[in-house]
């Protein structure tokens, strides 16, 4: 009984007390809306008239009265730089940067935001000034992140190698797959520009880095073709089976030109005729064809054609089984003048090759964009394959085989 009535008296103290904490709230926050300066109001107004220009100088003006308001000028500029407003995010930043009662942190935080937008603006060699000022501290990594993304669009790939590696201490992550992709495109540099043993010295480096790089391996083997050794171009080709098969068909145009070039064309045949048993068959479709075609005439690609339908039926396979029927119907027409006599024959069969002819060009019609490399981290499509996705700028997120979506 005792116990009921102490709860009874405690209940309206416990309103009581939850009552004053409310108007203690209110009134704090009431005397600290009063604490903030007439020009805060103003920014604000200006921001709401769309006038940005005099807003940033009003905040300016709470920022020189009051320091703690440093964050509305960080949130002004994330604003402004993702609106696009490069120029305006730039002010805001510099004048943070640049303030000479700003605590040490936040100033870095300024440098690493302007570098941000400058690299957004394009001012490439501003934003690396800046953020090259931020070797330790907080922001030490994220700027080296950003440094890493505007060397990647410089194509500065030396500085990109020593930023990875900075990085990969910083953040105990490794970046090796970056950094033998980075030796890749020196090395592709290095070609182009006729000094092979660079080129060399790079790819030996990739591999060194990244023993999982294929690239590396098909650089060597185009190096190597560059100065006619053939066989030792195919042996890095070739190679890349050990590595991961799933790349052979990047390489497959390569390997028929060798073969070709040593006159071994055949080899080459029965390579191709044993990847087109595999998984790998609808990536070496074409290539197949192509060699097919052009060592033993359309009807051996016919007939290669029609056994790959049966193994395997795709849409490509059909094209391609009707690329090399026109081809044949053509061939045949070519070859001149019935005799006579047998000009109804002739008849039915410019009939069956018109045909076939519409068939063939409905489905290239049909297939020309079906098959693409697909980003798997943004889903970027892509005709061509590419180490550097084009969409995200990540590497390496291009499986070898093209995806066949109608659409
Ligand atoms: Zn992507």
């Amino acid at each position: 009984m005792m116990f009921e009535t102490w709860w009874l008296l405690a209940l309206p103290l416990v309103f009581g007390l939850g009552w004053m904490a409310a108007r203690f709230d209110v009134r704090q926050l009431i005397s600290e809306q009063g604490a903030l300066p007439r020009s805060y109001f103003k920014g604000l107004n200006f921001l709401l008239n769309e006038q940005p220009d005099q807003a940033i100088d009003a905040f300016v003006e709470v920022a020189r009265l009051d320091p703690e308001t440093t964050e509305l000028h960080f949130a002004l500029g994330a604003l402004f730089r993702r609106r696009g407003e490069t120029e305006r995010a730039i002010r805001v930043h510099q004048n943070l940067a640049t303030r000479p009662d700003l605590p040490e942190p936040e100033r870095e935080h300024a440098l690493f935001e302007l570098g941000q937008d400058y690299l957004r603006a394009g001012l490439l060699d501003r934003a690396e000034e800046s953020l090259r000022r931020l070797m330790s501290g907080p922001y030490a990594a994220s700027a080296k992140r950003v440094l890493l993304e505007l060397y990647e669009v410089e194509k500065e790939w030396q500085k990109a190698i020593e930023a990875a590696r900075e990085l990969q201490t910083l953040e105990q992550k490794s970046y090796s797959l970056q950094i033998a992709q980075f030796c890749c495109e020196l090395a592709q540099d290095a070609l182009q520009r006729k000094r092979p043993e660079d080129a060399v010295k790079w790819l030996n480096q990739a591999v060194a880095e990244n023993p999982a790089n294929v690239r590396a391996p098909i650089l060597l083997g185009d190096v190597a073709a560059a100065a006619g050794d053939t066989r030792a171009a195919l042996g890095h080709w070739l190679g890349i089976e050990r590595q991961d098969a799933s790349f052979l068909p990047l390489v497959a145009d390569r390997v028929v030109k060798a073969y070709a070039s040593l006159d071994e064309q055949g080899v080459a045949l029965e390579w191709l005729r044993g990847l087109l048993k595999g998984k790998l068959a609808p990536e070496v479709l074409d290539t197949a064809y192509k060699a097919e075609l052009e060592v033993n005439g359309p009807e051996a690609a016919a007939r290669l054609m029609r056994e790959q339908l049966r193994r395997q039926p795709t849409l490509l396979a059909l094209t391609k089984y009707f690329e090399a029927q026109a081809a044949v119907a053509a061939a045949t027409q070519a070859i001149g003048e019935t005799p006579a006599g047998q000009a109804e024959v002739a008849d039915d069969c410019d009939e069956a090759g018109r045909e076939t002819t519409a068939i063939r060009d409905l489905l290239q019609l049909r297939t020309r964009n079906l098959a693409r490399y697909t980003c798997r981290e943004c889903g970027f499509r892509a005709r061509l394959f590419y180490w550097q996705c084009p969409g995200c700028n990540r590497w390496e997120t291009y499986a070898p085989r093209r995806s066949e979506t109608l659409g």
